[in-house]
């Protein structure tokens, strides 16, 4: 009897059998309808054979082969076994987020009629500089696989080197991926990629797109019929049978790290592909990763370099204006005020960067101490004066701002802090015949409003921006000559042993926003810390440095990459409850004796209430990936196995970002 193997969409780690008469090992990689509880639902085939671990009489049988449907190749099924192994996740659940949703339902995108699309006019690559050549020629050179880091400051050409490396590879009738954090932010990478390969066929794959788009990328992908493939992490999973190039951009990026459900790392994932596929891949950033920095230490990856801009003359002059011994006005220096009043004369452009949006953190009340904190979540909320409102970050429940205080009845109450919208409403009565912008994730709140305010930048008809790491991003202002950091210091005593990294990035992107072209650019840090070594290494463009300084720390601390890290996190209405399961999911593993793997004490989360729900962890390290790995594979049944309350939740996180 042949016995199919299915994988579904559903919350268990394991398969499914079904008795399928036609199956063949053809099969294996095609959906296929089943029945499963009282409905029908589909997977995919992952195996044949002719035994089961049920009672072969009370199978049931599979309703349909869908022979109508491409079927996914092997490499696609191996990296989603990786995948589901690696991250601990149900191979079902894996390969429904690697499947576009139309495919997933059984369905076909129509197919576009055969209008020839309009191709942009070809613009052609500039003349490599020598740093440049030496990257391109290397990877050209790599015929197998081979890991790259291209380390350059933002500006000196890295995205060149990814369009004349896809050059070589479209050359040899290859197809090439592209990662990138975020690609609603970034249609100018992808015109610039459509502009440099006029007759390829370039699809986006996001999970921004409408459904047939996304099916219908896929399906070009999958039949091969796609050149280059420019997405955002899910983009990982395309299926590429003539891959011969993979491209992560900005990997250091957090935002290729997915935060929910399958906890996968598109980096690692990437690495992971271009090893199986035998293909090369660059990881290019101005701040890398201190994995794959650490990485290239070692000589794992081969690192190449590129030191200057490729257009603009000098690095923007970075300076920290020491604000211990002034009293700021709304938050801002007098050397900073001087220094916009100069661009403002010159017409140029500046930046204020304030990584946090809204008004003000927090409202309180003077006289009885009460605080705007969010019924849902230990967490305040933030006041939103635009709207009127006042708004939770974590969980987005939001109020009205009382007019009086709701302890005391007060009527004098005091936003405290600040956030982007204050600061645009202080700079606007500063300068008041200046046209100040503000973009964050409330003013631009959709793509289409991101364009607008971007174009706004653009065309000159803004002064002054004022605006949180969504500026830092990937973007060319040409008559940007300022940048001023605010409130930036409290992120170098941040709990979290990766805030200081993440700070230095933002930093160093946002400062590379300055100065293009023939403008000379200078970045303005206000700080009461200006000799902190973090700042220093700024001030000095001097990534390695500070990448070597904090390898050490992080080696003497016992911190990744120097370990490896899986956090088993649970959530439950009572802290009592999570804690309890996590306890007994130590005991767990405790009790299968596991080798080279700590084990540390269950602790409530930094944010331990968020949506009603208390969220609780227990961390576990080991300075070996393998041994990790085994661990993990071993604990799972037992945990599964647990009894937990209904309400509660679990899930883990292998090489988390976030504690
Ligand atoms: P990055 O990706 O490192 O920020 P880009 O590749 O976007 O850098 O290059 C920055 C600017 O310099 C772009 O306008 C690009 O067209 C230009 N550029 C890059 N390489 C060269 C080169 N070899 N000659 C002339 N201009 C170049
Ligand atoms: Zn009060
Ligand atoms: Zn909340």
């Amino acid at each position: 009897m042949t016995i199919a193997r299915v994988a579904l969409d559903v919350p268990l780690p394991r398969l499914f059998d079904y008795l399928a008469p036609d199956a063949t090992t053809n099969d294996i990689g095609r959906l296929v309808a089943v029945p499963f509880g009282r409905g029908t639902r589909l997977g995919v085939l992952v195996a044949v054979g002719d035994t089961s671990d049920h009672a072969i009489d009370k199978l049931k049988s599979t309703q349909a082969i869908r022979r109508d449907l491409p079927a996914m190749p092997m490499d696609w099924m191996q990296l989603t076994q990786f995948c589901a192994g690696y991250y601990q996740y149900p191979l079902g659940e894996v390969m429904t987020l690697a499947l576009p949703p139309m495919l997933r339902r059984g369905r076909l995108p129509v197919r576009r009629k055969a209008a020839l699309p309009e191709r942009p006019a070809a613009i052609a690559p500039p003349q490599a500089n020598a740093e440049q050549q030496i990257a391109v020629a290397a990877i050209a050179a790599s015929t197998g696989f081979h890991c790259f880091l291209l380390y350059g400051i933002t500006g000196s050409g890295k995205t060149e080197v990814y369009l004349q490396a896809i050059a070589a590879t479209l050359a040899q009738g290859r197809q090439a991926l592209m990662l990138v954090p975020e690609i609603a932010l970034t249609p100018q990478l992808q015109a610039r990629v459509a502009g440099r390969f006029p007759t390829a066929h370039l699809v986006s794959a996001h999970s921004g797109l409408p459904d047939a788009a996304r099916a219908r990328a896929f399906i070009d992908a999958l039949e091969g019929r796609a050149d280059i493939v420019l997405g955002t992490r899910l983009a990982v999973f395309m299926p590429l049978p003539r891959l011969g190039l993979i491209i992560v951009d900005e990997e250091h990026d957090a935002s290729f790290k997915q935060q929910e459900g399958l906890r996968y790392s598109a980096r690692d994932v990437a690495v992971f592909r271009a090893k199986q596929r035998d293909v090369p891949i660059v990881l290019g950033s101005a701040t890398p990763s201190l994995e794959s920095w650490q990485h290239a230490e070692r000589g794992r990856y081969t690192r190449l370099l590129l030191t200057r801009r490729a257009v603009a003359e000098a690095p923007p002059e970075v300076r920290c204006i020491d604000t211990r011994r002034e009293k700021l006005q709304d938050g801002m220096s007098a050397e900073l005020f001087a220094a916009l009043a100069i661009r403002l004369e010159r017409g140029e452009q500046s930046l204020i960067f304030l990584n946090r949006r809204g008004y003000a953190p927090v409202l309180a009340c003077p006289s009885c101490g009460w605080i705007s904190g969010c019924r849902r979540c230990a967490a305040n909320l933030v006041v939103h004066l635009a709207d009127k409102r006042l708004r939770c970050h974590h969980c987005g429940y939001e109020n009205g701002i009382p007019l009086a205080c709701p302890e005391c009845g007060n009527l004098d109450l005091h936003p405290f802090g600040r956030g982007t919208q204050r600061l645009e409403a202080a700079l606007a009565t500063h300068f008041p015949a200046a046209r100040i912008l503000r973009v964050d994730r409330d003013s631009a709140n959709t793509p289409k409003k991101w364009q607008a305010l971007l174009a706004d930048v653009h065309e000159g008809r803004v002064d002054i921006l004022v605006g949180t790491q969504m500026l830092a991003k990937g973007h060319d202002f040409p008559r940007l000559t300022l940048v001023g950091v605010v409130g930036a210091d409290a992120a170098l005593f941040a709990a979290d042993f990766r805030a200081p990294e993440r700070l230095f990035a933002q930093l160093m992107q946002v400062g590379g926003r300055s100065g293009r072209a023939d403008l000379a650019g200078a970045v303005m840090i206000q700080t009461e810390y200006p000799d902190h070594p973090l700042y220093r290494a700024v001030v000095d463009h001097d990534y390695a440095r500070f990448a070597k300084a904090q390898l050490q720390e992080r080696e003497q601390a016992g911190f990744p990459p120097f370990t490896f890290q899986a956090l088993l996190r649970a959530e439950a209405p009572e802290l009592a409850q999570s804690l309890d399961f996590l306890q007994l999911a130590r005991a767990a593993a405790l009790a299968s004796e596991p080798n080279n793997v700590a084990l540390y004490d269950t602790v409530p989360m930094r944010l331990q209430r968020l949506m009603n729900l208390e969220r609780a962890q227990l961390l576990v390290e080991s300075p070996s990936r393998p041994a990790l790995q085994a661990f993990l594979g071993r604990w799972m049944e037992p945990l599964y196995a647990l009894k937990a309350p209904r309400e509660l939740r679990w899930h883990l996180d292998v090489d988390p970002l976030e504690f």
